[in-house]
């Protein structure tokens, strides 16, 4: 279970209500159960639950069975809103193939207005826990693209990070190509994958104006844009083994 609280070895922490119910009300957990707990400061840490109500409780840490990971890819999906509980899919499955944050971003052509950011924060919990990752994909509140694209350079935490915009028509470099150029000068990367509409004609154009853009191909077929996104994630881990 992800416990964002200081680990120590006695130390007390609290659940979330959905931890409690989920241990007690699925799991039939009881007090003096053990669990494994972790966060991306403590590493993964053995606890025994002390006390477990309907929707609430708390564990006590017992000791250390995993070291804080290193940090895993630097690696940002970029990504429209998709319809049907799509969008949770992403962040589940980006999540599992190690994206370090996640940023829904709203285009002309996205059919999909608002997110539940909790929701979506809860998936990223959930994945993780699911994957034994010991560390939570940070994810964005949806912001529109231009303000995206404002962020570089002018936020640190986009220096020297390529922002690879899977595009599937036009001019662009084969994803594995971009990707090995993008290791080799550092491992940080943001990658962009339009709606399922694609991106309007006045935000390609404006992608093809923007200096740090990098657009990548993702083959001679057309695919959905959650498949995209996969692809992308699934090629920068293939190729980096992180
Ligand atoms: N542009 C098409 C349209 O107008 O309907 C389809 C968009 S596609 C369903 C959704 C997104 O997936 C695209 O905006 C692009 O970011 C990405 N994508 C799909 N196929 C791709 C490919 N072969 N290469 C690179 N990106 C691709």
């Amino acid at each position: 279970l992800h416990i964002d609280a200081p680990f120590a070895a006695g130390q007390s922490a609290a659940l979330s209500g959905d931890q409690a119910h989920y241990l007690r009300g699925v799991l039939r957990q009881t007090p003096g159960d053990r669990l494994l707990a972790f966060n991306e400061a403590g590493g993964e840490w053995l606890a025994d639950i002390a006390t477990l109500a309907k929707s609430a409780g708390t564990v006590t840490l017992l000791e250390q069975v995993r070291a804080p990971a290193a940090a895993g890819p630097d690696i940002w999906l970029l990504f429209a809103p998709l319809k049907g509980g799509r969008t949770e899919y992403v962040v589940e499955k980006a999540t599992e193939l190690g994206a370090a944050r996640l940023c829904p971003v709203l285009t002309r052509r996205g059919d999909v207005p608002r997110v539940n950011l909790d929701r979506l924060r809860a998936n990223a919990v959930e994945a993780a826990e699911q994957c034994e990752r010991l560390s939570v994909p940070v994810v964005e509140p949806l912001a529109d693209l231009a303000a995206v694209l404002a962020r570089w350079p002018a936020d640190p935490l986009t220096q020297d990070r390529p922002l690879f915009v899977a595009a599937e028509t036009g001019a662009a470099r084969p994803l594995a190509a971009a990707v090995t150029a993008a290791t080799a000068s550092g491992g940080k990367a943001a990658f962009l994958v339009g709606p399922e509409g694609g991106f309007h004609p006045d935000e390609l154009d404006r992608l093809a104006k923007t200096p740090f853009v990098v657009p990548v191909g993702l083959g001679p077929r057309i695919l959905r844009a959650d498949t995209a996104a996969f692809a992308v994630l699934a090629v920068w881990q293939a190729l980096t083994g992180d």
